[in-house]
Formats: structure tokens, C-alpha cells, sequence
């Protein structure tokens, strides 16, 4: 930890980068393992249609896909690119936190959150499921990380503290338990959780800023799919997503959107 402090400009950013790709290749295992219900840990990856034992120089993030044409290199199979697609998105992830948060031990929280959100968002959106062996635990270290040294991302010169922290998890948990009840089915108990878990991070406002851009965006999105893909009012679009773009959107822009609403009169 104490050398990731030592670092700031454009060695950071590349750390953060680099970093990125290794923890998002980490961030496909989990996506793809979870949901089956498969150890992350062992065993190493192998092809799924050869079995062949994916060599670690063929394990290299973004790299390998490129040097074997996603291919896999005993029997040809398609490698999907969404594979080095989530390694690119989690290290521009860790960017935008390490330009934002500099190299603070909260940025070390932020790169596991981040990566939590993204390993949701794949698994919700093939599942429609939210997995509770990452918003129990995330919960749990958010409150302590909340306690000990998350800044509040709306005022980051401040720290969210303990209070902010579990007011926030609370805040979370009963207004997605109140929308579920009243949603009847279209809000599950993987978005209450989630969302317990975002308000540690984010304190009460930010669940609220987590709702409006996460409904926002996910109407946007509802509204297209309606529209130009044919699906029907009954056509289930999983909210973890639009959640977790809302939570990423807090804790990278809640500073300006703070210091927006509350100047917005003098404009
Ligand atoms: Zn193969």
C-alpha cells in the first residue's frame, strides 16, 4: 500500500492502468464462476470446449487476444471479446478513480468496489441475478472502509465517517426493499443488497444520486429496447446495471454534481 502512496501523474495512472487489466482478467473469472457456482481460485482457466489449460503467456489481459486472434490455440475456438472488452473497462475504471482520488489508501477501496460494480453488471445482465457473496461481504467492508477512510464523494475534502456510512447502507436497503414490495418482482433482493452496499460507500445522498441517474439511464435504455429491439412491456431488463453506472457516476463526478446543484442559481 505504502508504494501505490508514493506514486502520482502519469506513473499512477499507468499503475492504475496496468493494474486494471490484470484484476479484470480476475474480474471474468469471477463472472463467469459465480453464477455456476465455481471456486474463483482454483482451477486455472482452461479452454471450454478443448479443456486445454490456458498457458499463463497466453493469459496476458488484452494482449494474448490480440497475439491469438481470439482464438484459442489448441482448438480454434472463439475467445468472445467481451473478454478483453471487461479487462479495457476495468482499468479505465481504475483511471478515473486514481485521476479523481489521487493516491490515497481510499483509492486502494475504490479499485474493489469498482471492480465489484463491473462483476455485478456482467452477471446481472446474463442472470438476472446479483450475487450475495459480493454484496454481503461488500457491505461489510464498506461500512468499515466508510469508517476509517472514505472521503464523502460530494464533499471529498470531508470524510464520510461512520454515521454517513451506515446511514447510507440503511438508506439503501429499505427504500429498494420498500420499491421491490411495491414493484412486485421487478425490483429482486440482489438490488436491495447492492444497493446497501453502494450507500456505505456513497451515504444517503448517494443512493439518491444512484437513483435518478440509474433510473434514468435505465429508461433510456428500457425505451430503446421497446422500441427498436421489439421487446415488449413485459420484457425483463435487469436494474443492477443502471445502478452500478449510477453508483460509478457518484463516486467519480458526485463532487461537481454537488457543487452544480447547489450554484445553480447563479447562473
Ligand atoms: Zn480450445
Amino acid at each position: 500500500m505504502s508504494a501505490v502512496l508514493l506514486l502520482h501523474g502519469l506513473p499512477l495512472y499507468i499503475f492504475s492502468a496496468l493494474l486494471g487489466l490484470v484484476v479484470g482478467s480476475f474480474a471474468n473469472v469471477c463472472a463467469y464462476r459465480m453464477p455456476r457456482k465455481k471456486s474463483v481460485v482454483s482451477p486455472p482457466s482452461s479452454c471450454p470446449r478443448c479443456g486445454n489449460r490456458i498457458k499463463a503467456y497466453d493469459n496476458i489481459p488484452v494482449v494474448s487476444y490480440l497475439l491469438l486472434l481470439g482464438k484459442c490455440r489448441n482448438c480454434g475456438e472463439r475467445i468472445s471479446p467481451i473478454y478483453p472488452l471487461v479487462e479495457l473497462a476495468n482499468a479505465l475504471l481504475y483511471v478515473g478513480a486514481a485521476w479523481k482520488y489521487g493516491a490515497t489508501p481510499s483509492l486502494l477501496f475504490y479499485f474493489v468496489f469498482l471492480t465489484a460494480l463491473l462483476v455485478i453488471t456482467l452477471i446481472d445482465f446474463e442472470f438476472q441475478e446479483i450475487p450475495d457473496e459480493l454484496t454481503l461481504p461488500g457491505t461489510a467492508l464498506g461500512i468499515i472502509a466508510g469508517w476509517l477512510l472514505l472521503p464523502d464523494p460530494f464533499l471529498r475534502a470531508h470524510s464520510l465517517g461512520i454515521k454517513a456510512s451506515l446511514t447510507g447502507a440503511a438508506a439503501g436497503f429499505s427504500i429498494y426493499y420498500l420499491i421491490a414490495m411495491a414493484s412486485k418482482g421487478g425490483m429482486g433482493g440482489g438490488d436491495i443488497k447492492m444497493m446497501a452496499m453502494v450507500g456505505a460507500v456513497t451515504g444517503w445522498k448517494g443512493v439518491l444520486l444512484t437513483t435518478f441517474t440509474g433510473s434514468l439511464v435505465g429508461s433510456v435504455a428500457g425505451l430503446y429496447i421497446v422500441v427498436f429491439k421489439g421487446g415488449g412491456r413485459k420484457t425483463k431488463i435487469p436494474f443492477g446495471p443502471f445502478l452500478a453506472l449510477g453508483a460509478l457516476i457518484c463516486i467519480l463526478f458526485g463532487q461537481e454534481i454537488a457543487g452544480w446543484y447547489l450554484h445553480r442559481g447563479n447562473i
